[in-house]
């Protein structure tokens, strides 16, 4: 078993991401970032931090030399430039630092009604840009209490792979993120994301074994380490508690120490 467990570590290094949504200054990045410096450094597993577009290339700045990973929380999916009044484009992230994007976020997907094709449009986007999209898919809880989880999610999934080929779905990150789940403190069990996670890698088929699949939803210090041990969840996306760095460094240490 620990055999097993190893290989796939290999092929599917644990990650642990910060999704910094809309919060933050200058100063937040300079000081945010040097308190992780040390703690992150001696882990052996993959660390990516998502911070507003308008601090990504101070960010990258700083963790110039870090094992640190640098997203963009969401993309433009129109060309590399042009007459898109504020819109941000995947050359740019890659300009500025990033290798990560993510793409269809729930808050993204409902508060800024982007439907499961603008995400997978986005999510060409991404890939032509040579950034690498964390693709998040998860139910409402309406939807879970309708018992149409794995549907709403395979609907998600499948929208990206009709447009970008399931090549580069399988070649990319996915966020298993249930909707009832984020900023609100309800965790999803670890049996509920394991079971979510396996149908996921299931509707992906064989190449779906090397897919680094993330939970995210409420994660913190004191619930990462049994979601972390769950056999298909590859690390985390981390919200709020990616903004305080002894939270974020403790569930990092975690994923590291599975
Ligand atoms: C998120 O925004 O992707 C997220 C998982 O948030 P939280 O951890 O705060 O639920």
């Amino acid at each position: 078993m620990a055999v097993i467990r190893e290989a796939v570590r290999v092929t599917r290094k644990p990650l642990v991401a910060g999704n910094w949504k809309m919060h933050g200054s200058r100063d937040f990045v300079a000081a945010h970032l040097q308190a992780l410096e040390a703690p992150l450094s001696e882990l052996a597993i993959d660390i990516a931090v998502f911070p507003p577009a308008v601090y990504l290339d101070l960010a990258a700045r700083q963790l110039a030399g870090l094992p640190v990973a640098i997203g963009a929380q969401d993309l433009s999916l129109e060309e590399d430039s042009g007459a898109f009044t504020g819109e941000v484009s995947g050359a740019m992230l890659k300009d500025v630092g990033c290798s990560l994007v993510l793409v269809g976020h729930s808050e993204r997907r409902t508060i800024y009604g982007e439907s499961n094709e603008t995400v997978a449009k986005k999510f060409v986007a991404a890939c032509s840009a040579g950034l690498t999209p964390v693709l998040c898919v998860g139910e409402t809880l309406e939807q879970r209490e309708a018992g149409e989880t794995q549907q709403v999610v395979s609907a998600q999934l499948q929208a990206v792979a009709a447009v970008a080929g399931l090549d580069r779905l399988t070649a990319s990150i996915i966020a298993y993120e249930p909707v009832w789940a984020i900023g609100t403190g309800k965790t999803a069990t670890p049996d509920q994301a394991q079971e979510v996670h396996q149908g996921i890698r299931h509707w992906l088929g064989a190449e779906g074994a090397k897919t680094r699949i993330l939970y995210g939803g409420s994660v913190k210090a004191a619930n990462a380490r049994e979601l972390f041990s769950r056999p298909d969840i590859d690390g985390g996306l981390i919200g709020g508690a990616a903004l305080v760095p002894e939270e974020f460094s403790a569930i990092c240490r975690l994923a590291d120490q599975q």
